[in-house]
């Protein structure tokens, strides 16, 4: 019996370290991770269709018009928005679709679609996050000083997620993402095909 492949989304304070635990997750398991437009312009070394779809504005917005996108969110002046054939093309075909996005965007798929399951990615203290943002070396003191203060405004998010996950241990933290993705599985929201035989077979064994 086949079943549908489920939507988890995972966000979290920037520096939190989604990106290295999303990377983990994808070197090992056959998760498929979703690639959103943007109109940010491209930092070096990215590549059109591998991190990002790189849009003008003029074609983001016309594929919002055409419904095109799950979610969009506008973040630090650029828009970034979630793709929806391929989200549900290869749910459909089993398999479990990552999206690594900002919190806007994630409670905007929460309402859109339900069964999603949302993971929340924390550091385990700010000032954890702190060194992890200066020692990741991307980014100016103003900036990680924005990042911060951008983390304060995420933590009143967190009660609308389902799961939080603390990045201490990066293994085990991994692990933990790992579990949740299988118990998003045991729903029942994923057993519809499952029930509807037992009721059939019950109905042929004149149960009911
Ligand atoms: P995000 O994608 O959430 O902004 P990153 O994945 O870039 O965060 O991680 C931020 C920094 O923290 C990186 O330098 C990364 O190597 C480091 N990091 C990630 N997870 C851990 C961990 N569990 N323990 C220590 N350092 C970590
Ligand atoms: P960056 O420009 O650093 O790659 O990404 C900035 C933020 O946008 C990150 O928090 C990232 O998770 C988020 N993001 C990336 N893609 C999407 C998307 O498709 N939708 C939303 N809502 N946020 C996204």
């Amino acid at each position: 019996m086949s079943e549908k492949g489920v939507l988890v989304v995972i966000s979290g304070f920037s520096g939190a370290g989604k990106g290295t635990v999303v990377k983990r997750l994808m070197e090992n398991d056959s998760f498929r991770l979703s690639i959103s437009a943007t109109t940010r312009a491209p930092r070096p070394g990215e590549q059109d269709g591998r991190e990002y779809f790189f849009l003008s504005r003029e074609e983001f917005q016309k594929r919002i018009e055409e419904g095109r996108f799950l979610e969009w969110a506008e973040f630090s002046g650029n828009l970034y928005g979630t793709p929806k054939d391929y989200v549900w093309e290869q749910m459909s075909r089993g398999r479990d679709v990552i999206l690594e996005i900002e919190a806007q965007g994630a409670l905007q798929v929460k309402e859109q679609f339900g069964e999603a399951g949302l993971i929340f990615l924390a550091a385990p203290s700010m000032e954890v996050l702190r060194k992890r943002l200066v020692g990741r070396g991307t980014e100016d003191p103003e900036q990680v000083s924005r990042r911060l203060r951008q983390a304060v405004d995420e933590i009143e998010k967190m009660d609308r997620y389902d799961y939080i996950v603390i990045n201490d241990e990066l293994d085990t933290c991994v692990e933990q993402v790992r579990q949740i993705i299988r118990m998003l599985h045991e729903r029942p929201c994923q057993k519809r095909e499952l029930i509807e035989s037992l009721r059939e077979e019950a109905r042929e064994m004149k149960l009911s």
